[in-house]
């Protein structure tokens, strides 16, 4: 399809990567000239190069990803960041250190936020609180394994991890001798929602897009929210498990592609899955005629490039397409005019990781699970101020007091808990108090807060929470894509406002109704909820801020 259109693709994203690892200069010096090698005027190359971070940010022999995303935040309030930067003697996205030939850039996050502070040195994870002696050489580098547990009895998504299922079994049993609908109809019966943070209802979405010979299926793996891990270590631990359910839904959907984005951030889960998908085309689970059927199936694995905003699945299309990851307007929704305006359905790694389990066990046994409204299971993700940090499979409607007491065996060494992030950046806050609320969409919006990927970080009582409301700006500043202005301009000015320490006055309430009402896409939209159920979280402590 790419080929009709005359367009590169994530071809010229590939060749930008390979230009940004030869350069230690900024990308104004060498993107024309990829651009030109594949017949495209300067712009083309300089758009996408100066848009994400991994392409952006020069590279020397050593490039350091520093997280500063908010569990790698609230275990050490930030300080690692100016340590590491000493330490290597580069200025993190700015320079670098020409005589060593250390680069180090700031990354949002690494899925490493069960053990932070985390940094990735080239591929190699540093991660812990010792984390500026690994990065200085002093003490091995090392990267803990992600702890994971079931506490539903009998795992849907964490199947293949905790109980040792044996992934591809689902779908030899349903190509060839089932029909797609039958599989859509199951998934409708379970009434499986998007887990990415939309919650869109899957077997809609597949209806939508279903039917046509071009339509393409895209497992979205580029799981920006900080505070969530759940995806990598569903493609790292059980890449087979994704394919599969990647693979039901192009057979639920008549596709016959499939693509897997895998964010940069993430090496092993890009190679894992790569691996995944040379093994599925050996044994016979990927290819033409699959299994003796009239199925054929093709599946490719895609790296990301390094946005937050290029998850959400329009600008994921366009990074696809070989452009800058901006969000665009709805409609036309991509289901119709998706990827090279061909039916496109995209769906989270985790909505995908449930789906053999639902079409073996039927979209009953998965409905009875969780809330009517709300059914199945999500993981949730417990960050490193926990006792017990890890992913957890619990049913929706579970309390979050219970996830944070019974799972997480409360904050560890003794550490009071400020305020509770639920739902990465675009999410919202708990207060101690406010804990008690179902780990529901519905339940959580009447808290202000949001289930998004389910990434629960606690905040200790040892941050100041103005220096909690600059993190969530500045997150908001650096990752704003910069397509539309209320978004463009209103994080750049929350964040010049928390910076300057004074309360804001009426102006500032009215920059964030215009964020809320009149950004182009979630991002823009939801950051005024975050940021003022943060406030209220902090209740007296910051009260001045409440716009
Ligand atoms: Fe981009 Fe923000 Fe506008 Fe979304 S709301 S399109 S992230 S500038």
């Amino acid at each position: 399809m790419a080929e009709r259109r005359g367009r590169p693709g994530v071809h010229l994203i590939e060749a930008l990567s390979e230009g940004a690892e030869e350069h230690v200069e900024g990308p104004e010096s060498w993107a024309p000239e990829v651009a030109g090698r594949f017949g495209l005027p300067a712009a083309a190359g300089l758009g996408p190069a100066t848009f994400y971070a991994d392409l952006a940010v020069p590279h020397g022999r050593r490039h350091v990803r520093v997280c500063v995303a908010t569990a790698c935040f609230a275990a050490q309030g930030g300080r690692h960041l100016p340590a590491i930067q000493d330490v290597l003697g580069a200025t993190a996205d700015e320079g670098l250190n020409q005589e060593a030939g250390v680069s180090l850039q700031t990354v949002r996050c690494l899925g490493y936020c069960y053990a932070g502070p985390a940094c990735l040195d080239g591929e190699m994870p540093c991660v812990g609180p010792d984390v500026v002696d690994q990065v200085a050489g002093r003490v091995r580098p090392q990267a803990p394994p992600i702890p994971a547990s079931d506490a539903t009895g009998d795992p849907v998504v964490l199947a293949g991890i905790v109980a040792g299922d044996t992934a591809w079994r689902t779908w030899v049993e349903t190509v060839g001798r089932r029909s797609p609908e039958l599989v859509r109809s199951e998934v409708a019966v379970s009434g499986l929602r998007g887990r990415g943070g939309a919650g869109f209802p899957v077997a809609a979405k597949w209806a939508a897009a279903g039917g046509s010979p071009d339509t393409v299926v895209i497992a979205n793996g580029d799981e920006g929210d900080p505070g969530s891990y759940a995806d990598r270590l569903l493609m790292e631990l059980d890449p087979a498990r994704v394919l599969e359910g990647l693979a039901l839904a192009c057979f639920a959907c008549g596709a016959r592609r499939g693509l897997v984005l895998v964010r940069s951030e993430y090496p092993r889960a890009l190679s894992a899955m790569r691996q995944a998908v040379e093994r599925a085309r050996a044994d016979g689970h990927l290819g033409r005629g699959v299994h003796g059927s009239d199925v054929d199936l093709e599946v490719e694995v895609v790296a990301g490039a390094g946005s937050y905003v290029a998850g959400e699945e329009t600008a994921l299309i366009a990074g696809l397409e070989g452009g800058r990851g901006c969000a665009r307007a709805r409609p036309p929704y991509p289901t119709s005019q998706g990827l090279w305006d061909a039916p496109t359905v995209v769906n989270n790694v985790e909505t995908l990781a449930a789906v053999p389990w639902i079409v073996r066990r039927g979209g009953d046994a998965y409905a009875r699970r969780g809330t009517p409204g709300e059914t199945g299971t999500k993981l949730v993700c417990l960050s490193e101020r926990f006792a017990r940090p890890g992913c957890y499979e619990v049913e929706l409607g579970v309390p979050v007091r219970w996830i944070v007491t019974e799972l997480g065996g409360g904050l560890r060494e003794g550490a009071r808990l400020g305020v509770l992030q639920v739902g990465g950046p675009l999410g919202g806050f708990l207060s101690e108090q406010g804990l008690d609320v179902p780990l529901t969409e519905e339940a959580l919006a009447g808290h202000g807060a949001a289930l998004g990927h389910a990434g629960l970080v606690a905040v200790d009582d040892r941050q100041e929470p103005l220096d909690v409301l600059q993190h969530v700006w500045a997150f908001a500043a650096a990752e704003s894509c910069g397509a539309c202005s209320p978004c463009r301009v209103g994080s750049r000015r929350g964040l010049e406002q928390a910076r300057s320490g004074v309360p804001p006055g009426d102006a500032y309430t009215r920059m964030l109704k215009v964020m809320g009402e009149a950004s182009l896409c979630a991002f823009g939209r939801r950051l005024p909820h975050a940021v003022r159920s943060l406030v209220r979280a902090y209740g007296n402590r910051l009260r001045e801020w409440d716009g």
